[in-house]
Parts: C-alpha cells; structure tokens; sequence
C-alpha cells in the first residue's frame, strides 16, 4: 500500500470500530499509541524462537505487551507452549498468523492451543489471531476462544459504497436531472433502529416506519460560505458513535 495512504486507512479503521493502530503517522491522527505485535522476520533473524521471544522480552519497554508470535516453524500448539514456559507470567499472549496452505481447521487448533494452555497453569496467556480474517470469521474464531483479531486485507479492500452528488436545488428552483429526486431534503432516523427516512426539506418529522418512535434529522450545516461551522468531532468520539450504533448491528447487516 503507499505509505500515504496508511495515515487515512488507520484513522478510518480506528474510527470504524477497530483498538489500534499500527503505522505511526495514523496513530497520530488518530490520537493513539501506535501498537504491533513481533513479525516472522524477528523469529527468522534468529533461527529459533525461544532465542527471538527472550530477546524481545529482554529490549521492549515494559509497558509493551509479551505477544510471542506462535506458528513460524513448528505446531502452533507446540510453539505456545515453549512461548508460556520460556516467558511464564511475563507471556501475555500467543499470535497464530498461520498461513491458509497450513491451517486446516483454524478454530479447532484455537481451541487445542486453548487448552494446552489452560491446563498447564497459562490461563492468563491471550489468543490472537490473524492473516485473512473478515467478520464471518472472526465469529467463529472468537468463538473457539480467540481473543484479539489483526485484520488487514478485509478493512483496507472493503467493498465500496457508491453514491453521488447532484445539484437538485439552485436558488430554491426545483432542478435535479433525469433519475434524481428534486428539491433539498432532510434524512430522518429512528434513533432505536437506524431507520433512515428521507423527505422534502419542510416536511414535518416523520414517526420510524418500523418501530413509530420518534426520528431525527440528521443533516447539520457544516460549511458555510467557505466557513467551517460545525465543531468537528475527535476521532475518539466518532469511534464511539460507531460503536454505539454497531451494537445494533447483526454480522449479516454490516456484511450488506
Ligand atoms: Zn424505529
């Protein structure tokens, strides 16, 4: 990807709903420390990965989070479990970014690192996953007993949403072309089911169609004769009015 385009990516995945970041110049415009996990090359460059996951423990800032990356040449159960015994307490958590040539049923090798886990005392280690993961897949992992996904190809190639913009007012003259829908409007939501309604601009509210509750309009000025004239949200808090709206969301409806 150009490296200019990683800044917009980042900010635009933060305030979808993602935790973190990881190029710095979009943790900065998000506001965030920027986060990663160790990458192969690290476990490569030392040809063993006990060797590889000491030394990032020995150099990271403590505040770091211990997050052994679990799958470069062995089992990925195996490798957990010389990651939980070479860290023990310090181990916060595993990263399985098996390739999809090697990962037969993913979830059910969650569930064995899992359990191999468990039963040996590393109940406090994390399960992260990543490589091809979307949000159909993150269900069933998460289920298996995933704890904390890395997405990449799914948020930065995500299906676009085509729409337009077309003059359909001038001077309070009805002019939209052919196919579009005069007038300036006013889009109506149901705050309880995100149902949109959109009306002439002087109609009065409308009640939600599905549930009768009462809508807002969601249309604010924010330029004005060249003037910025909205008090423009913090990347935080547009993250938060996604999220609150997400809860109301099934995987089926984001997916559309
Ligand atoms: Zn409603």
């Amino acid at each position: 990807m150009h490296p200019a385009l990683c800044p917009m990516l980042d900010r635009a995945a933060y305030i979808g709903g993602l935790d973190g970041v990881s190029s710095l110049k979009g943790a900065k415009a998000v506001g965030v420390k920027p986060t990663g996990t160790m990458p192969h090359a690290l476990i490569i460059a030392f040809e063993d990965q006990v060797k590889a996951w000491e030394a990032f423990d020995e150099v990271m800032a403590p505040d770091v989070p211990r997050i052994a990356l679990v799958d470069t040449y062995s089992d990925e159960k195996m490798e957990a479990i010389m990651a939980a015994e070479a860290l023990k307490d310090r181990l916060d958590g595993v990263r399985l970014d098996t390739p999809g040539s090697r990962k037969g049923d993913f979830a059910e090798i969650i569930r064995e690192v899992r359990w191999e886990l468990d039963i040996r005392g590393f109940q406090h280690v994390k399960i992260l996953v990543s490589g091809g993961l979307d949000e159909k897949r993150i269900r069933v992992l998460s289920e298996a007993g995933a704890d904390a996904f890395g997405v990449g190809t799914a948020v930065s190639n995500a299906p676009t949403l085509n729409f337009a913009m077309d003059i359909v007012e001038l001077e309070g003259r009805l002019t939209a072309k052919r196919g579009k829908l005069g007038g300036k409007k006013q889009v109506w939501r149901c705050p309880k089911c995100l149902v949109d309604t959109v009306l002439p601009f002087k109609a009065l509210p409308p009640q939600c169609p599905t549930c009768r509750s009462k809508t807002e309009p969601m249309l604010k000025p924010l330029v004005k004769e060249g003037e910025i004239v909205a008090k423009l949200p913090k990347p935080k808090e547009i993250r938060e009015y996604v999220l609150k709206q997400v809860e109301r969301l099934s995987v089926e409806d984001i997916s559309h």
